[in-house]
């Protein structure tokens, strides 16, 4: 049976990451474990210059990831609030420039630099067990071409995603505050340029979201509640393709183009953290440990930066370092709260509707358990 220092389950931008931050700083043999062959589309491509940062940190530079992988976000067009259009740009905003990213350049070049460093990959992994015995975690898996693999290693780290199975099966609890999901699609237009910013657009159950991920693709997304899409059947082409219509900022751009998917995507998009103690020699970064609204823009960013701080907090020999973690977390994602309630609130047209009255409720229990 093969032992490494660490298992990662998940290789998305966090389990990545997490490998990369234990080769270069720990010196750690990593083993990561991903479940899918890694050819699906991923999704989220907007990031702050911040991200930058943990790049240098893993010891990769941005040339290293090809030159179209970062670029420069000029703004957004939003219409949040008003029938008017507003328009922000990133050069005049505090958090300064953002970028589109390539997000399969971006997950590319980071699982690259894990094999040429060291670590080992194995994509396809299904029913993934693991059960902790002593102070070793032992993780079973059936692979569709090497059978059933056995492993064992002294640490192990939960990176994969929003929908995580890992936390539940260790009694890990998960504070889970909506239901939003996005419907999407990606569209090619042959003739059009996309402009390097992002529409953004309110509506009665939700909003409405398009940025180009290069001059003739873009993704367009509908984020609503899980409820609401079943009841609007939003998940069905033709009734998608009716909504998008009748939007002010993204259907006139849209015009003679044509989604390049027979069918729509539908991702979760709610926000949630896990709130209990992780069991010993454990962690979870990116989505699996807290999970924001697209809305936000978060999720890559914190992807990483929870990588580099959760794996240091791992291997760290100093006593409650994981527990300094975790609470790192919980002020992140309440500060989170805060920055998105005030997004929704300045939304006030459709405030008796289930999608902005959510919202709004939440916001006012929020506000009353603080001031308890
Ligand atoms: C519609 C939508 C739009 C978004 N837009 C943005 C945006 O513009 N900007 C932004 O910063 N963020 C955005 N996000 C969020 C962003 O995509 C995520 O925060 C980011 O991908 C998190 O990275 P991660 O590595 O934690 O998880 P993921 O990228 O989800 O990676 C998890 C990996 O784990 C694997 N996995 C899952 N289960 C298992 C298992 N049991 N065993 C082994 N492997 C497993 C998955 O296949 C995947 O490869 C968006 C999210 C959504 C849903």
């Amino acid at each position: 049976m093969d032992k490494y220092d660490v298992i990662v389950i998940g290789g998305g931008p966090a389990g990545a990451a997490c490998a990369l931050s234990l080769m270069r700083h720990h010196n750690k043999s990593v083993l990561l474990l991903e479940r899918s062959d890694f050819t699906q589309q991923r999704i989220g491509e907007q990031v702050s210059h911040s991200i930058f940062d943990f790049v240098d940190y893993l010891g990769l530079s941005p040339e290293d990831f090809g030159v179209d992988c970062f670029v420069p976000n000029y703004g957004k067009i939003s219409y949040w609030g008003s029938d008017i259009a507003s328009s922000h740009h990133s050069l005049f905003t505090a958090q300064g420039q953002t970028y589109q990213l390539d997000r399969a350049m971006f997950d590319e070049t980071l699982l690259m630099a894990v094999v040429e460093r060291g670590g080992t990959i194995i994509p396809r992994c299904k029913q993934i067990k693991v059960a902790q015995q002593g102070s070793v975690w032992q993780v079973q898996l059936s692979h569709p071409a090497q059978g059933d693999l056995d492993f064992q290693s002294d640490y192990l780290i939960d990176a994969s995603g929003r929908q995580s199975k890992l936390g539940g099966e260790l009694g890990i609890e998960r504070t889970v505050t909506d239901q939003l999901v996005g419907v999407g699609a990606f569209i090619h237009h042959p003739q059009r340029v996309f402009e390097q910013q992002q529409r953004i657009e309110s509506c009665e159950y939700g909003w409405w979201y398009m940025a180009g991920l290069s001059k003739d693709l873009a993704v367009v997304t509908c984020f609503t509640d899980v409820d609401l899409m079943k009841e609007m059947k939003l998940n069905r082409q033709a009734i998608w393709n009716t909504h998008l219509a009748k939007t002010k900022a993204i259907a006139p751009y849209l015009q003679g183009s044509h989604s390049t998917q027979a069918r729509l995507w539908v991702k979760q998009a709610n926000s949630q953290y896990y709130s209990s103690a992780f069991p010993e020699r454990f962690v979870a970064v990116g989505d699996a440990v807290a999970s924001f609204d697209p809305v936000s823009s978060m999720g890559i960013g914190f992807a990483m930066s929870s990588a580099c701080h959760g794996a240091h907090a791992l291997i760290s020999a100093e006593e409650g370092v994981v527990q300094y973690y975790q609470n790192d977390i919980q002020r992140i994602f309440d500060e989170y709260c805060e920055i998105k309630d005030r997004i929704y609130q300045k939304e006030q047209r459709w405030v008796g509707l289930p999608f902005w009255q959510r919202r709004a409720l939440f916001a006012s229990l929020e506000r009353s358990v603080v001031s308890v």
